[in-house]
């Protein structure tokens, strides 16, 4: 569903009310229709710090306009850190995080996912973490008097059997695209 009287009137791109109600059910609370691009999210944003193309105010105005592929259809939406800096600087009801959170849950549906995010999504199911604990950091461990394997899905593996059939469960396996299963 096109139009409805959205459009970019700088590239006179036309809105998708269709993803703006999309996005809209995804972002729950938040109301990025009442952003007022004030900038105060992207001035202090890290993500745009690291990379300029990246703006979150930007991202909130696309998303009001409707914008599908402007946002989904861009990798930028992957640069957030979801450091919440933005959520707790606007002076409106807007939290651009949950906006880009949002676009990103719609991407992911899609299958469009960047291979960074597949890799370190892949660790999940291979050890239970999002970042695996290397030998330099179990040696520091030691060092430290602690036991070098924390006691997480490390030290337990039936947790780890525990932690993949969640994921098969929730289906995050198969947003995987099936990979790495073991
Ligand atoms: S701080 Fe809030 S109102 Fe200002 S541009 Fe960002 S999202 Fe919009
Ligand atoms: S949560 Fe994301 S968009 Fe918001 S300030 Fe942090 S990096 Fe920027």
């Amino acid at each position: 569903m096109k139009g409805k009287g959205l459009k970019d009137l700088f590239s006179m791109q036309e809105g998708d009310a269709r993803f703006l109600e999309e996005l809209r059910r995804e972002v729950g609370d938040q109301e990025p229709d009442v952003c007022f691009q004030c900038m105060r999210c992207t001035s202090g944003c890290d993500a745009f710090r690291f990379q300029p193309s990246y703006k979150p105010h930007q991202l909130v105005g696309f998303a009001r306009l409707g914008l599908r592929e402007r946002m989904v259809g861009s990798e930028v939406i992957w640069s957030c850190t979801t450091c919440n800096y933005c959520r707790e600087v606007c002076p409106q009801r807007v939290a651009p995080v949950e906006v880009v959170k949002a676009a990103r849950r719609v991407a992911v549906r899609e299958g469009r996912t960047v291979e960074g995010h597949r890799r370190i999504a892949g660790y999940l199911v291979q050890t239970g973490h999002l970042v695996p604990v290397s030998d330099a950091v179990r040696r520091q461990r030691e060092r430290l008097g602690l036991p070098g394997d924390p006691p997480t899905t490390h030290a337990f593996p039936r947790a780890l059997e525990e932690v993949r059939e969640l994921v098969g469960r929730t289906g995050f396996r198969k947003l995987l695209g099936g990979e790495r299963d073991g």
